[in-house]
């Protein structure tokens, strides 16, 4: 059961600009070593979409998931095709990973 107290307390943390946090539950993404597998996860396709906390790797297209909400300048690693990404905000307003040099 939810502590309303609690609840408030956590929104006020939120509007300060703490980031929403995720719970990650391997999703059966098998081609990296297990301790990493909740990490990732494959794109389902056109019904897909995707949480605050996940971004598509352009190169493999493969979801990339971390355990905080994801914001624009964030750096993330692609395990699976070991690229480096850097998350920017597109025009449309959603996230988007892009390959950083
Ligand atoms: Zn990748």
């Amino acid at each position: 059961m939810a502590d309303p107290l609690e609840n408030e307390a956590e929104e006020a943390v939120r509007e300060d600009g703490a980031r929403q946090r995720f719970i990650l539950e391997d999703t059966g993404f098998d081609e990296v070593p297990k301790k990493y597998r909740r990490f990732y996860r494959k794109w389902a396709g056109p019904g897909d979409s995707l949480a605050p906390n996940e971004v598509i790797c352009p190169v493999c297209k493969v979801v990339i998931r971390s355990t905080r909400e994801l914001r624009p300048g964030d750096r993330v690693y692609c395990m699976p095709c070991m690229s480096r990404l850097v998350v920017v905000r597109t025009p449309a307003g959603t996230l988007e990973a892009r390959v950083a040099y």
